[in-house]
């Protein structure tokens, strides 16, 4: 990575004012899931024990601009206290007594702001409001990888009136994003699935640019079987995207592989009729719900040789367990690779790798899903673009 990190700084009696990404899961004024916030912790931690005084900043949901209890970010705070052992200040909002809060904070100390999306100028990116978030601090430390392809007031603006630095979770995504598709040890493999193809069409010709295969999964492979002349049955298909869907297979070359097999059920639903068949005879009134098993084995056989695999968009709709078994099954495929660098974007797809169990045995399974996604489109992300280069 070429961005400088919070290694740059000498911190001592500093204020660092660091974007976190707390968007985190609440229920009765308790988080659920704490994921993103343990994840900023080593960066959270090294601002302490180099003598820093730590304002965390973060968006939580959607207010849209507007105060919101229940988007309050009081109990990622507490929560926050709890994991480090140490009182978190929260900071409701960004007044006089705030800046008095933070000059009287001493070295070590962490603070958390309200969720900067009750300002109506965030998502603007007002500049008014950059420059207030950045009189909290000295330094800007962006840890928020999630929200980095956002150019908003406290991920891409404070950073022209502070000098920044990015953290620890954002220098690890972007060391193996940056790495997968800049310098990758080949031969380099992408999965590609989800629902529809039209959220990715730049994404399939950013990676058919980089990879030696692209495997094609989820309902985005329906598009490209209509594309082939194949009868979809009631399987989603997005019919405005099948001359897309043509051109792309033309660039591919043979580059671009298509399950041969599918599970079809005659119903959208986890108790439908289910059976399997060929991408050839996709019965009348049935659709396509995951890929079938001869897919599969063609798939993680293609895997055996990878150095580098890459993977967005489940592979059927996992969500429902008779048509997870694709999806798991690729999961499992590169948990087991013995030497590859393997690589999962995509909200859903990292939902799936967690729920398929083997999360742990993966390399890299991003943080973030939008974020991911743009830097897999080839995209230079906003918040990333801001950050000082080394
Ligand atoms: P990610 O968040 O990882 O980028 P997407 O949001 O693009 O993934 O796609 C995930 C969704 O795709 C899931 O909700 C899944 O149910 C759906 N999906 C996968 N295969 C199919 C299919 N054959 N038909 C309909 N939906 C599908
Ligand atoms: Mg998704």
């Amino acid at each position: 990575m070429n961005k400088k990190t919070v290694r740059d700084i000498n911190w001592n009696g500093k204020r660092a004012v660091v974007r976190v990404d707390f968007n985190v899961p609440l229920e009765n004024g308790q988080v659920t899931d704490d994921t993103r916030i343990r994840e900023s912790l080593p960066t959270i931690r090294y601002l302490m024990e180099h003598g820093a005084k730590t304002v965390l900043l973060s968006h939580l949901g959607r207010p849209k601009g507007k105060v919101a209890p229940e988007f309050s970010l009081k109990p990622a705070a507490d929560h926050l206290a709890k994991l480090l052992g140490k009182p978190v200040t929260f900071i409701p909002e960004l007044n006089d007594a705030a800046q008095q809060t933070v000059n009287q904070m001493q070295p070590g100390g962490v603070a958390l702001a309200e969720n900067t999306r009750f300002y109506a100028g965030e998502e603007k990116n007002d500049a008014a409001l950059a420059q207030k978030f950045a009189s909290l601090g000295d330094v800007f430390v962006n840890d928020a990888f999630g929200s980095a392809h956002r150019a908003h007031s406290s991920t891409e603006g404070i950073a022209h009136y502070l000098p920044a630095v990015a953290g620890f979770l954002m220098e690890k995504e972007l060391d193996y994003l940056g790495r997968a598709l800049g310098d990758p040890a080949r031969p380099f493999i992408a999965i590609l699935g989800g629902a529809k193809i039209s959220d990715k069409i730049q994404v399939v010709r950013s990676l058919l640019a980089k990879t030696d295969y692209l495997l094609i999964g989820g309902g985005m492979a329906n598009t490209f079987l209509k594309a082939k002349g194949l009868d979809m049955g009631a399987s989603l298909v997005e019919n405005d995207a099948v001359d897309t869907a043509k051109t792309l297979m033309d660039e591919a070359g043979g580059k671009l592989i298509l399950p041969v097999d599918a599970v079809v059920a005659d119903r959208f639903a986890a108790d439908a009729e289910r059976k399997i068949v060929s991408v050839s005879a996709v019965p009348e009134g049935w659709r396509i719900l995951d890929i079938g098993p001869d897919t599969v084995k063609t798939y993680t056989g293609m895997l055996q040789d990878a150095k580098t695999v890459v993977w967005n968009g489940p592979m059927g709709v996992f969500e429902m367990a008779p048509f997870a078994e694709g999806t798991f099954a690729i999961a499992r495929a590169l948990a087991t690779l013995p030497d590859a660098t393997t690589i999962i974007g995509g909200g859903d797809s990292a939902a799936a790798a967690h729920e398929s169990g083997v999360a742990d045995k993966i390399t890299h399974i991003s943080t973030g899903g939008g974020a991911s996604l743009e830097f897999l489109e080839g995209k230079t992300l906003p918040g990333v673009a801001a950050l000082a280069d080394e």
